[in-house]
């Protein structure tokens, strides 16, 4: 495998801008760093990205190859890039479907198809189609980021698939790109593609019957040039079908022509639990009698996880295990219009499972939300398995293999003795009712032993599916695994797939290297280049090593908190996923000496867009903390580099806070002004517009009078110094609602945390100012007196950052946390006038690392007689000082328009936790948003 020569990529870069290519054109080390990687365990740096804007720009890009000095550059396509075996790494160009190509561009309802581009997210599509009542029946559970174009490479399937099908049996047709044109199956054939397609469809006919002979007949058939298909028995060349599954290495499709189905009203889910996972597994074959949409298991082991996790507690009790006892569980479900028909199927099948050896509990849901619920628990299993600690981990090379459902049980006891013979761990999940299960066993890849075991476990695992009439890649696709393609399809149906192959990709560029070559040279499963898979001991970059890739952080869902800053762009450099790579990029060559200027100017830049939300660092299954990782990067960088000097002027605000907080009353008149040069020096908008006058001397506490005794029902109110400085209506607020409650709150003398420094990696600076502030908790939490913490995002702060840098607090609590407890506890409190409601928008710091603080809330305003509605939004756009830079204005527009406006005009009182979302919400809507505690105190007041 050879890598262009700068030359030749910046020949072509300006080759493609004279050509009119309008997207995209990059080699910035951090995209192509976040390019290099999907879930597997491989490692492929290409030479450059491309993000076309439309399917002409494709065309444009291949015009340009198609020229004789860049003959031999390869191109690859890539949608989600949640493959699990190297799909779609390479050299050369990547061709980023997902950035702008992720468009719905036609449905016809009468006739059940719609008319994407090939960027589009699975769950993307399914919502834009939900108003007609239909749907894109395959599933995946990586839904909300794989792309349309990667689920028809790959012939993804899920739950569901024994009565739905892969996705190659719901697509119509595709339109593929080439230098000349495109050429779409549902379209007449342009002259040029004509012999294109003769030659492929002589090699498909001449090899079809050996292809017949070496595949075997099952649900998850065999696809990727599938040569029976495309010449069906009915006569006709169907050339778009050996696309299916063929992993971008015929070329990429631009246009894809897909078959839906009417969404089903009904839906039934049981789930059961099983003594034991073989007891488990032998319930599929006499389960299938019932008619069922889906049947699926999860072992033992996924469960203990699930336990540990605390997401068993979304299982009814009798289900749940008992003391140590595990339980392994079967998901059976039922779609259809005929409730009394599924009803009956129900009950037929709670028949069958009392009858069935090692049967525990059953439970039926019939209500759309509780059968989601129950099924996430199944579809956690990929995460949880990710999540285990040390440096041997789950990972992906022998995790979907398929047999006759009937051989399943003897399948899995030899699959399992292999791994046991080497001594390894693992746990299991799958689709039964189509023979797929999921394993993956734990190896430290980058111990050579653990190399040698991936390959021989893998040619021992292809061996037994081999002898069980199955198939080695029943749902993930082939990958870097294709090197068993030859050997598997026998030699006759090769040479057929090599014509297909030479039809559409004569000079081998197509992802080159994958699932078929004609001379060029086959990625085997030993020989591909490894990722680093763990850091040093304590090194602060440890967790970038540990993000495996699963692309959750790269959720389209503009309610989802994580991640915002690739919500804004959909560009994966952008992401924790984008920023994990380049600095595990930046580590090694830092590792080796000192890393080129170029390198580090593009590591800064993806890291300078992260909002510091830390959403990544409580949602990514790994906890891949990305502010923590930026800190320690800053501090490197700026040991050898001058900070810039807004950064500076930051860090002095910060650290002379309680100076400022002292002077208020003389600075105050003279803050315009100082508010305008902070504005011009620090490149900032709408700072705010006055300082915070002090509250009454009685609301108050000084830090030295801490840990003296208080009267009876006195709560301490901590902040941070920006609310500190500039909330005033938080400060009052935070007093008028307590004191309505019944308390006696005191506002803490500020001392400011140290938030800054972390952010900006001035470690030293944060030590101190977070060593003072912990001695100042922890001497007030000796007189027993309840501490709450004002501002969410100060609050988290002291809960995750402070313990990874020894930092005790004491008890810190935020006020919804302290007053529920207070609530559960037996206390009552006053009640508000009837029938007022409200809406709350969480922070989103907080809703990651606490997802039950909007319950908690509820629970507060219930019980003073207030219904709170509290929507899931994702990120305002705001996150601290990101929003006020004048570099960050457009994405932090785009965040708020993505899941904030839409609330704004809500008649309702709408309440938001964080001082950054209230800034937002006042700058970009207009809108005056209270504190929960300002709504107490009104309704409380009335
Ligand atoms: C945690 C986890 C769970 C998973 N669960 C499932 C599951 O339930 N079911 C399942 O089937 N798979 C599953 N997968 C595998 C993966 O999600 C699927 O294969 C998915 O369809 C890949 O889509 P993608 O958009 O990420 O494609 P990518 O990974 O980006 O690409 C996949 C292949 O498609 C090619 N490609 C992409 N776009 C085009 C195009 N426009 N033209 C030509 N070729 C193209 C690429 O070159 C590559 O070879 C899982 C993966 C992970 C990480
Ligand atoms: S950062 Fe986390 S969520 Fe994102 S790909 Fe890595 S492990 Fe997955
Ligand atoms: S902190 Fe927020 S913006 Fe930054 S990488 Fe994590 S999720 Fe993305």
């Amino acid at each position: 495998m050879f890598h262009e020569t700068n030359d030749r990529i910046s020949g072509l870069m300006q080759a493609l801008v004279v050509a009119g290519f309008r997207g995209e054109i990059e080699r910035n080390s951090a995209l192509r760093a976040a390019m290099s990687t999907d879930n597997s365990v491989y490692q492929i740096f290409p030479d450059l990205v491309v993000a076309p804007r439309d399917a002409a720009d494709v065309v444009c890009l291949q015009a340009v190859l198609d020229r004789p000095e860049f003959a031999g550059t390869s191109l690859t396509a890539r949608g989600g890039g949640t493959g699990t075996n190297g799909q779609s790494l390479n050299r050369g160009v990547i061709l980023d479907f997902r950035r702008h190509m992720n468009r719905l561009l036609d449905v016809n309802v009468e006739q059940q198809w719609a008319e994407v581009e090939p960027g589009i997210v699975l769950d993307d599509l399914n919502e834009k189609l939900l108003p007609h009542g239909l749907f894109f029946a395959p599933e995946t559970s990586t839904s909300t980021r794989c792309t349309v174009g990667g689920m028809v490479s790959t012939d993804a399937s899920g739950k569901g698939s024994r009565v739905y099908g892969k996705t190659s049996d719901n697509i119509v047709g595709i339109e593929i790109a080439r230098g000349q044109g495109l050429v779409a199956s549902f379209e007449p054939t342009p002259d040029w593609a004509k012999p294109m397609l003769a030659a492929a469809e002589k090699a498909a006919r001449t090899g079809r019957d050996a292809f017949i002979a070496n595949t075997p007949r099952l649900n998850r058939r065999f696809t990727g040039y599938d040569l029976e298909r495309a010449c069906p028995e009915t006569g006709g060349f169907e050339w778009w079908r050996l696309f299916l599954g063929a992993e971008g290495t015929l070329g990429p499709m631009t246009r894809i022509r897909v078959h839906l189905r009417r969404i089903e009203t009904e839906k039934r889910l049981i789930v059961a639990g099983f003594d034991s996972f073989r007891d488990a597994l032998s319930a599929a074959m006499p389960l299938m009698e019932d008619e069922p949409t889906a049947v699926e298991v999860m072992d033992e082991r996924v469960q203990q996880l699930a336990q540990e996790a605390g997401i068993l507690a979304r299982l009814p009790e009798a289900l749940r295990p008992k003391g140590e006892g595990r339980v392994a569980y079967v998901f059976v479900e039922f779609n259809g219009d005929d409730a009394a028909l599924l009803d009956r199927r129900v009950l037929q099948c709670r028949e069958h499972l009392a009858r069935l050896p090692g049967i525990g509990a059953v439970y039926v849901a019939g209500d759309k939300t509780e059968i989601r619920d129950l099924w996430a628990i199944r579809s956690a299993g990929v995460g949880l398995l990710g999540k285990v600690d040390g440096l041997a981990r789950p990972v992906a090379f022998v995790e979907d293999c398929v047999v006759p459902p009937e051989n399943l049980t003897p399948f899995v006891d030899e699959f399992l003795a292999v791994l046991t013979a080497n001594g390894l761990g693992f746990g299991m999940y799958g689709h039964v009712d189509v023979g797929c299960l999921h394993i993956r066993p734990a190896l430290d890849i980058d111990r050579q032993a653990d190399r040698d075991k991936l390959a021989g476990i893998s040619r021992s695992v292809f061996d037994l599916t081999r002898k069980y009439g199955g198939i080695f890649w029943g749902e993930h696709g082939k990958g870097v695994r294709g090197a068993f393609l030859a050997e598997w399809i026998g030699a006759d149906a090769y040479k057929a797939l090599q014509g297909v192959k030479a039809a559409f990709d004569p000079g081998e560029r197509y992802n080159p290297g994958k699932l078929v070559v004609n001379g060029g040279e086959i990625m085997g499963i030993a020989t591909t280049n490894f990722r680093p898979f763990n850091a040093q001991e304590g090194d602060a970059l440890e967790r970038a090593f540990r993000c495996n890739g699963n692309a959750q952080c790269l959720s389209y869902q503009a309610a989802t908190p994580m991640c915002p800053s690739f919500k804004a762009s959909a560009d994966v450099r952008h992401s924790p996923k984008g920023r994990a790579d380049a600095l595990r990029a930046w580590k090694a060559a830092r590792d080796r000496g000192a890393p080129d200027q170029v390198m580090e100017d593009d590591l800064m830049g993806v890291l300078d867009t992260c909002l510091g939300c830390k959403a990544c660092a409580s949602t990514c299954p790994v906890q891949v903390d990305v502010p923590h990782m930026r800190a320690a990067f800053y501090a490197d960088y700026f040991s050898r580099h001058a900070r810039p000097l807004a950064d500076r002027l930051t860090l002095l605000a910060e650290r002379f806070a309680p100076l400022t907080a002292k002077m208020t009353p003389f600075i105050r008149p003279f803050w315009p002004l100082a508010r305008k040069v902070a504005a011009t020096v620090m490149q900032a908008v709408d700072l705010p517009e006055t300082l915070a006058r002090p509250q009454p001397g009685r609301d108050r506490i000084a830090l030295d009078a801490l840990g003296r005794p208080l009267p009876e029902g006195t709560v301490l109110l901590w902040q941070d110094w920006f609310t500190a400085l500039f909330d005033e209506a938080l400060q009052r607020d935070a007093l008028a609602g307590f004191r309505a409650l019944g308390y006696r709150p005191l506002l803490v003398e500020m001392l400011p945390a140290g938030k800054a420094a972390l952010n900006l990696g001035d470690l030293a600076g944060f030590r101190e100012q977070g060593a003072r502030l912990a001695d100042a908790l922890q001497r007030a939490s000796a007189s027993g007196v309840p501490m709450i913490g004002l501002d969410p995002a100060f609050v988290m702060m002291l809960k995750q950052d402070y313990p990874k840098y020894g930092f005790a607090v004491g008890q810190i609590l935020s006020p919804q946390e302290f007053l529920s407890r207070e609530i559960s506890g037996g206390k009552s409190l006053p009640k508000a006038a009837a029938g007022v409601s409200a809406k709350l928008l969480n922070h989103c710091t907080e809703a990651t690392a606490r997802p039950g603080s909007g319950s908690e809330w509820k629970a507060v305003f219930k019980a003073i007689g207030v219904a709170l509605e509290a929507p899931a939004t994702g990120c305002c756009g705001m996150a601290g000082l990101f929003g006020h830079q004048e570099r960050h204005q457009a994405v932090s527009r785009k965040l708020f328009d993505l899941s904030w406006r839409r609330h704004m005009d809500d008649e309702k009182p709408v309440i938001a936790t964080g001082f950054s979302c209230r800034c937002q919400s006042e700058r970009l809507a207009g809108r005056d948003i209270q504190h929960p505690l300002g709504l107490v105190a009104a309704v409380l007041r009335r």
